[in-house]
């Protein structure tokens, strides 16, 4: 992690990437949210007064547009795949479950991931990666896929064995799951040209080997059916990302592995692994 001259802290986006933060002063538009509280109205009163610098907007880029997709929140789907639920040893009747990401936690393709700091078993999972539009409470699962602007691939970066042991002792999964750098999303296309993929080959290769080699028809409960049952438990908003399940062969990610991932019909991510970063850096 550095820090930018702003004072925020960036992971490696390329500039282009970078969104601009809003310059002081200048007249907030009105939020679009149907679901604004009162603390985010008061949150959004005070742009352009904050005591620190704003902290750069997350984005994921778009295929073939100079244009990016602000991120708000990064939900992540549990055991969507039964072979990956048998790996994992779990039980396959369970409903799938919802865990989040921070948003920052996005990282480009092409951008090396620093190994993170705690684990010795870091893991890789590829999952397509839905990003909406739109939002609401209790979507029908009929109108689920209005939402939807994108899709894209993504890893839902885990350090398992801290995932693991929060899970027996009955701790929140954060550590394992929420750290920095922990959802490299590749470009998004827009649903507007490749329709809402509901089968295609989901791979992933370490080093040039393969690993993964699932099919989205796999997925046990489908994009429709999650924006569904997320939207029972929290408001969702344009900006949402859900990264939606992973198929069996998880493993374990080295420094200087190269991840390179394909959704059929939806795009490609690659990622290399780099070192921990271990520096002071004072504010
Ligand atoms: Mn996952």
């Amino acid at each position: 992690m550095r820090i930018d001259r702003a004072g925020a802290s960036v992971y490696r986006l390329p500039a282009f990437l970078r969104a601009r933060p809003r310059s002081a002063g200048r007249a907030r538009t009105a939020h679009p949210s149907r679901f604004l509280n009162k603390a985010t109205q008061i949150m959004s009163a005070e742009d352009g007064r904050y005591v620190i610098p704003q902290p750069p907007q997350p984005v994921i880029a778009v295929a073939g547009s100079a244009k990016t997709f602000p991120v708000r929140r990064i939900w992540c789907v549990g055991r969507n795949y039964l072979e990956h639920i048998r790996e994992m040893g779990q039980d396959e009747r369970e409903p799938p479950f919802f865990f989040a990401k921070p948003a920052d936690a996005v990282v480009p393709d092409g951008a090396q991931v620093p190994y993170p700091p705690l684990t010795k078993d870091f893991h890789f999972e590829v999952e397509l990666v839905v990003a909406l539009k739109s939002g609401g409470r209790n979507i029908p699962t009929s109108r689920a896929l209005d939402c939807v602007w994108g899709y894209a691939v993504g890893i839902d970066l885990t350090r398992r064995d801290l995932q693991i042991a929060s899970r027996n002792i009955k701790r929140p999964w954060e550590i394992g799951k929420a750290f920095d750098a922990s959802a490299p999303i590749g470009p998004l296309k827009p649903a507007s040209e490749i329709g809402h993929p509901n089968m295609g080959r989901i791979v992933l290769k370490q080093n040039g080997v393969v690993k993964q080699d699932g099919d989205l028809s796999q997925m046990i409960w489908n994009v429709p059916e999650i924006i569904n049952q997320l939207s029972q438990q929290v408001g969702l908003e344009a900006g949402d990302v859900i990264m939606t399940g992973t198929p069996a062969g998880v493993g374990q990610i080295a420094v200087g592995d190269r991840l390179e991932c394909e959704v059929e019909g939806v795009g490609r991510l690659a990622v290399t692994i780099g070192p921990m970063e271990k520096e002071y850096q004072p504010a």
